[in-house]
């Protein structure tokens, strides 16, 4: 179908203006509604579609599914049917929604028992996560970074532009957004000391940075091509990797960053298919000098994707502090799959890969606040008075990311985590 005739496309479930979740969009969670087990939906406008109940009630019989994959705490069994049962159950739901289909819309019984009110229902973490990989793969973040923790040599280092570097994060500690995060303890060396302290961290900071769900599985020894990586990918999330930049600065040589990182990333509910996110598709960067052959590839593989971050202080009205877009990022997707496979290394269904901090080129658009207080030395104004270097208690940060193209909007919601004192 042409972009045309999708905008176009009507729901007779109502959709408000700038509405994230847009009949084109239908991206899948875990919810929970009153005293039932949580389930699988698809958010559509202010509701969510529990899916569960529109195969108990035959809505989904086409799909010749042999159980009720829907019925679940998590999607990973879902996806694991593979991209055509995703394709096939899109279109399905496309045509009960729209506004001259009355199947459902017209049985008042079924419609209020499908449609659940999202303000009513708690969203879950969508995936049960196996592993999960953090890339680096924003050359404007890896060079600020490089200028503050290496003032005296080159910015970048000399493998940044031939591999898309990452390293193994933890699972664990993935959580849903709305879920509070204390402030993490660890081990720092202050400016200017000669023995290491002990004590909460004093450089809290967010990654501004998006996830994506593997959706299938490659055998140990295998690898996946930058062909083929899209097949393998279920779809994205907004990715907030929490991270503490005094533990990470006294920590990370030479193994990379450890405690600094692994105490909690906040994840957006709702997972936009990459069904969902093919009209957004466009070119990334030049990539100069050239790329070894495996991650060579053919077409447009990045993706238009703007990104907001808000501060909210405790009792405060939410400020936008940066603005960002995926379509940054020096490494795409399929070359992080790639890369991340080429040696044989076996993806599991519902692992996670984020991309790292997603900087622009300008000052408004870095994705941390490392970078947008350029290390605390030029702290960000509050509407309140105040003003910040890092992350203080009581900050809310709120993560949120839209695409659209002509009358074409979808959306991820957000992610919000607010910030606790250490215990
Ligand atoms: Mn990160």
């Amino acid at each position: 179908m042409k972009i045309s005739s999708l905008s176009s496309l009507n729901t007779w479930v109502h959709v408000p203006a700038n509405s994230d979740f847009t009949l084109y969009n239908l991206p899948y969670g875990i919810f929970k509604y009153g005293s039932k087990k949580p389930r699988v939906g698809v958010a559509i406008g202010e509701h969510i579609l529990d899916l569960s109940y529109l195969y108990k009630k035959g809505y989904l019989d086409q799909l010749f599914l042999n159980e009720n994959v829907f019925k679940s705490d998590s999607l990973n069994r879902f996806i694991a049917l593979g991209k055509p049962y995703w394709t096939l159950t899109r279109k399905r739901l496309i045509d009960i929604l729209k506004e001259d289909n009355g199947e459902l819309r017209d049985r008042k019984e079924d419609v209020e028992k499908a449609l659940i009110p999202m303000k009513k229902a708690t969203l879950l973490m969508p995936v049960k996560v196996g592993n999960y990989t953090d890339f680096y793969s924003s050359m404007e973040h890896a060079t600020n970074v490089g200028k503050m923790f290496r003032p005296d040599g080159d910015p970048l280092l000399p493998n940044w532009k031939h591999i898309p570097v990452g390293y193994h994060g933890r699972a664990s500690s993935i959580v849903v957004s709305g879920t509070p995060i204390h402030r993490p303890k660890g081990q720092t060396m202050p400016d200017g000391a000669t023995t290491p302290v002990f004590g909460p961290t004093r450089q809290l900071d967010f990654e501004l940075e998006m996830g994506f769900i593997v959706g299938r599985e490659n055998e140990l020894g295998t690898s996946i091509t930058t062909d083929q990586a899209e097949q393998y990918i279920f779809g994205m999330l907004i990715f907030n990797d929490w991270s503490a930049r005094d533990i990470q600065k006294w920590e990370y040589v030479p193994l990379g960053p450890f405690l600094s990182k692994n105490f909690a990333s906040s994840v957006s509910p709702w997972v936009v298919t990459m069904d969902a996110l093919e009209p957004f598709r466009c070119a990334g960067p030049i990539q100069d000098p050239p790329v070894l052959p495996y991650l060579r590839f053919e077409g447009e593989k990045s993706f238009d994707i703007h990104l907001e971050v808000y501060l909210q202080p405790e009792g405060g009205e939410p400020q936008l502090i940066s603005e960002s877009n995926h379509k940054y990022l020096y490494w795409n997707i399929s070359q992080q799959l790639a890369h991340h496979t080429v040696n044989g290394c076996n993806m599991k269904i519902g692992d996670i890969c984020a991309s790292g901090t997603i900087s622009g080129a300008t000052e408004n658009s870095y994705g941390s606040m490392l970078e947008l207080t350029w290390r605390g030395t030029r702290p960000i104004r509050l509407a309140n008075g105040t003003e910040r270097k890092f992350i203080e208690d009581g900050d809310t940060v709120i993560m949120k990311a839209y695409c659209k193209k002509g009358n074409l909007r979808i959306g991820f919601g957000s992610v919000q985590c607010k910030i606790l004192p250490a215990i």
